[in-house]
């Protein structure tokens, strides 16, 4: 096979037009292109907006046509192909996955797959009953504490707008999207230079990867939380776990700390049962909000609505003087801003979409760089207590139940409360209180905002609109703190594999789930080198 880069097709050009242009670049008539696939897509907004492509065509006497072509855009097709593991027997006491988000759901799936047998834990419930707490919970303010945003079947990233680009290049990404399509995603994913699934699709994906879970032995137990470990010369022998019928103890020899950034009591059981953690940094900030329709004219100028574009987005940062970084995060093209707490009288923001990415704002994430160092304490549980205090600020700000605080730009930047909204309608619900964010965030954050709103202007015109909408606080990007681990995964507690993001070893949906997929590999090793004859 041969890959042909940077196959430019302008937006009234059908992508049957393909197969001619490949054509002309490797010097050969159309029909001797036998195969054409559609690698990679790309829209390239810089001047004129057109659709990039790389293709794989199949042709006959490849090395013929490779060396007559000359071509830069045209290379030897590079085979990325992840496999699983060889099969292992079925252990006599099964590995244990604790959490259900993408990092557990890929390890229990590459274990499932390869004869393991895993229990997978998952503190939440499935997602369709999920679903429905979490909508209760936008509109009415009450919080279900072990189902919600945060937890539940699909992790974090269940009500999101499942981006699925990362910033690293790994075999097995194409094996995750490959394996999303299989359950339900579009197959768009496979082939866009963004992808993204929204929760729509997410929520069928998930349901159907449940039932293969199941049908491969996994032992599937929601509403079970991980609440200490019993240790035995510093290997695991045991989890005590909370089930709906009550506490009882799982004997576990590998359990996956698949945890998630925001499992923070399991945190805390973890740090006083010895199990090595240090503190990392992490960012927080706000959500900012802007009508979509003035983001795509920035974005895609005459062409904005163009059908073969959808709903633009942006990835925006600086640097500032102090040091200090500010950036967009998690950007949600055509949704909403969600309320994703988990704790009592604790707001916390983030934002999700659906595939379509149809509704009438977008918004993201505006969040400034925090080291261990801005905020008192020391100690690897030091950065969940900032988290939480920045979030009782927010709650208190709100006046109850999980109402947001909210602030209009030009407000913000003029230190004058709000008194409403100007033409971007705030989409968090159950609804925002609008204040002056200086009055709860920390100053260092406010001035960090403040000195990078024209910076970012300059950049996206309009992006520092008086009218856009800040909702605070976004404090659940990232985990403040690492769960150490060995080169082969394992954290010197023997027995215990902290896994994706809560465990601080990815960032997003598809490094969480690479992540998981290591795990497994690494657990499967120690599986099979015990079963050796
Ligand atoms: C609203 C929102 C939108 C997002 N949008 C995107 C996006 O578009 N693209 C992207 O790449 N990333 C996005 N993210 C981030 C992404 O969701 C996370 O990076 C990802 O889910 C991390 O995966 P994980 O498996 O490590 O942890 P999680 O997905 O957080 O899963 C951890 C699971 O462990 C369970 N758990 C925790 N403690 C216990 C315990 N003691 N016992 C049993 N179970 C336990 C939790 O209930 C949870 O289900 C978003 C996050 C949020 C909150």
């Amino acid at each position: 096979m041969l890959q042909i880069e940077r196959v430019i097709l302008s937006l009234e050009e059908s992508e049957d037009r393909l197969q001619e242009k490949a054509a002309a670049i490797l010097g050969l008539p159309p029909r001797e292109i036998q195969a054409l696939t559609i690698l990679r897509r790309a829209i390239d907004a810089r001047e004129e907006v057109r659709l990039v492509y790389t293709l794989r065509v199949k042709v006959k006497n490849e090395e013929k046509v490779l060396r007559r072509c000359r071509s830069r855009q045209v290379s030897r097709a590079e085979k990325e192909h992840y496999r699983l593991p060889p099969p292992v027997q079925p252990p006599d006491i099964p590995p244990v996955v604790v959490g259900a988000g993408p990092g557990g759901l890929f390890c229990a799936l590459a274990l499932a797959r390869c004869g393991a047998r895993p229990i997978l834990l998952e503190r939440g419930k499935p997602v369709e009953e999920r679903a429905e707490d979490v909508e209760q919970f936008w509109t009415t303010g009450q919080l279900d504490f072990q189902s919600n945003v945060q937890f539940g079947e699909g992790g974090a990233g269940a009500f999101s707008d499942g981006k699925l680009n990362t910033g690293t290049r790994d075999p097995s990404h194409r094996f995750i999207l490959g394996e999303l399509v299989a359950h339900g995603a579009p197959e768009s994913i496979l082939c866009d230079a963004k992808p993204h699934v929204g929760t729509d699709y997410l929520h069928r994906v998930l349901a159907s990867l449940r039932r293969e879970l199941v049908s491969l032995g996994c032992d599937i137990r929601f509403g079970h939380q991980v609440t200490n470990l019993v240790l035995e010369e510093g290997h695991l022998s045991a989890l005590e776990v909370q089930g709906p019928e009550g506490r009882y103890i799982l004997p576990a020899r590998e359990a996956v700390l698949a945890l998630g950034n925001s499992a923070r009591d399991t945190f805390e059981m973890l740090h006083a049962a010895g199990v090595p953690m240090e503190p990392k940094p992490l960012a927080v900030g706000v959500r900012i909000e802007h009508l979509q329709k003035d983001i795509d004219a920035v974005q895609y100028k005459a062409q904005a609505g163009h059908p073969r574009l959808g709903a633009a987005s942006y990835k925006l940062s600086c640097h500032l003087e102090s040091g200090r970084s500010v950036f967009s995060f998690c950007v949600c093209p055509g949704g909403t801003v969600v309320a994703a707490a988990s704790e009592a009288d604790r707001a916390a923001t983030n934002g999700m979409s659906l595939y379509a990415r149809d509704g009438e704002n977008i918004n993201g994430g505006l969040l400034v760089s925090v080291t261990p160092e801005d905020f008192p304490g020391d100690g690897p549980l030091a950065g969940i207590a900032f988290q939480r205090e920045l979030e009782e600020r927010a709650y208190a700000a709100g006046g109850g139940g999980y109402i947001a605080p909210a602030q209009r730009v030009g407000d913000f930047l003029a230190h004058r409360p709000s008194t409403g909204p100007g033409k971007v309608t705030p989409t968090y619900r159950p609804g925002v209180r609008w204040c002056d964010l200086w009055e709860l965030l920390p100053p260092f954050i406010c001035e960090a905002l403040t000195q990078a709103l024209p910076l970012l202007e300059q950049k996206i015109h309009g992006f520092a609109q008086e009218d856009a909408v800040l909702t605070a606080v976004e404090s659940r990007s990232s985990c403040p703190l690492r769960i150490l681990r060995s080169e082969a995964g394992e954290s010197a507690v023997r027995g215990l594999w902290p896994c994706g993001e809560g465990a601080g070893y990815a960032g997003g949906i598809m490094s969480a789930a690479a992540d998981g997929l290591k795990t497994a590999e690494h657990i499967l090793e120690k599986i099979r080198k015990e079963q050796m004859p």
